[in-house]
């Protein structure tokens, strides 16, 4: 009898569910990033007892049409991309159609929907852990989209009981993650509220469809955090030379070579340079390419590098956003997309030092001694 065998599908679903979800940040970066890319203004985040029982993502986003009511929570559809050349000019969050359907096979999980012509009504969808639809009813509903996380992980044994052993630890994780889509989503009301499991329902953070980053900052950190920082508004130049060597060490036979020179714009708020103005922690450090949040760990360690010498003592508050051209980075290198491929970026590194260097050196003359 053959020994090799082909996994039979609703477990291979589940197993490369839980690579799409792998923890509380998962989940709620993904329904996050949906009401986003739905159009959304307005996004409440409920949790209950810190995510455990329960994660309640409501938008007021474009609402979900009839017609997709049955392929929504299937594996691998999506209304934002349909063949791979799509990618290099991806502007939404989303591309690959796996978050919805890894949720159906880890979760008990509902949507309630309405688009603008229901007027009061909307529709409750329950699906199998498949995706498939299991049911649709009628239920008084606001224009947009909420979606119903309970019970996360309760399928899989063994990373549940890790979630709940360190659940706070997750949840604080997940917080600090919602407070880089409310600081970078202008014009987009957040709120943010957990229902311990005993005690009252508290409203964690939110912020007001502002029009600016600095008035969501404003909202999130309080209006003091803005007296310690420098607005960054610069143009990276990036060495070609330079760049083409990187490029090559450091990129894939995919990436296209011509945009190797183009300028990168970083915006964003630093902390002044100054002793006293830092933070204690680098616990407020946020960095996004395009606006949307990831994980750049050598861009971090760059900027406070050139922090550190001029405020040994402390770490700074970084809000730093890399405005470039879609085709210069790759998204699709992690399942949680976190991770970002960044197209030459030793040469990127160089340019933001040297660029920030100007730019404390400018602050740091102009600041009386007296204010030290
Ligand atoms: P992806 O975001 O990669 O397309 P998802 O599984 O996250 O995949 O979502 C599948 C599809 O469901 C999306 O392409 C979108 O059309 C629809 N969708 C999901 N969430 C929302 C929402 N909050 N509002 C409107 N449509 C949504
Ligand atoms: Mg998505």
């Amino acid at each position: 009898m053959a020994t090799i065998k082909a996994i039979e599908g609703a477990s291979v679903h589940q197993i490369q569910s839980g690579q799409v979800i792998v923890d509380l940040c998962s989940v709620v970066k993904e329904l996050v990033e949906n009401s986003l890319d739905a159009g959304a203004t307005s996004i409440d985040i409920r949790f209950k007892n810190n995510g455990l029982d329960s994660i309640e993502v409501q938008d007021n986003g474009s609402g979900i049409s009839p017609t997709d009511y049955t392929t929504i929570a299937l594996k691998h559809y999506t209304s934002k991309l349909s063949s791979y050349s799509d990618l290099s000019s991806l502007t939404t969050f989303g591309f690959r159609g796996e978050a919805l359907s890894s949720l159906c096979a880890l979760s008990t999980f509902h949507i309630i929907t309405a688009k603008a012509e229901d007027g009061s009504k909307g529709t409750k969808l329950e699906f199998e852990t498949s995706g498939e639809l299991r049911s649709q009813n009628v239920v008084a509903a606001q224009r947009g989209t909420t979606v119903c996380v309970e019970g996360i992980f309760g399928n899989l044994p063994v990373r549940r009981r890790e979630l709940v052993k360190n659940v706070k630890r997750e949840y604080g994780k997940v917080l600090g993650l919602l407070n880089a889509y409310a600081c970078i989503s202008v014009g987009v009301r957040f709120s943010v509220s957990n229902q311990p499991a005993k005690g009252k329902k508290v409203v964690v953070f939110s912020t007001k469809a502002n029009p600016t980053t600095r008035e969501n900052i404003a909202n999130v950190y309080g209006a003091k955090t803005l007296l310690a920082l420098l607005p960054l508004d610069m143009e990276l130049h990036m060495q070609p030379a330079l760049a083409s060597t990187q490029s090559a060490r450091n990129w894939s036979t995919q990436v296209d070579t011509n945009s190797t020179a183009q300028p990168i714009h970083l915006e964003g708020h630093i902390s002044r340079p100054v002793v006293g103005e830092g933070r204690q922690t680098p616990d407020r450090q946020m960095f996004f390419v395009n606006s949307r949040p990831c994980a750049l760990p050598q861009v971090a360690k760059a900027i406070n590098e050139v922090y550190k010498s001029y405020n040994v003592t402390q770490s700074p508050f970084i809000f730093a956003n890399l405005k470039m051209d879609t085709g210069a980075y790759d998204v699709n290198v992690s399942p949680d997309k976190r991770t970002i491929l960044l197209h030459d970026q030793n040469a990127l590194l160089e340019a933001l030092k040297t660029g920030l260097g100007e730019l404390f050196e400018k602050h740091d003359q102009s600041v009386p001694q007296a204010s030290v």
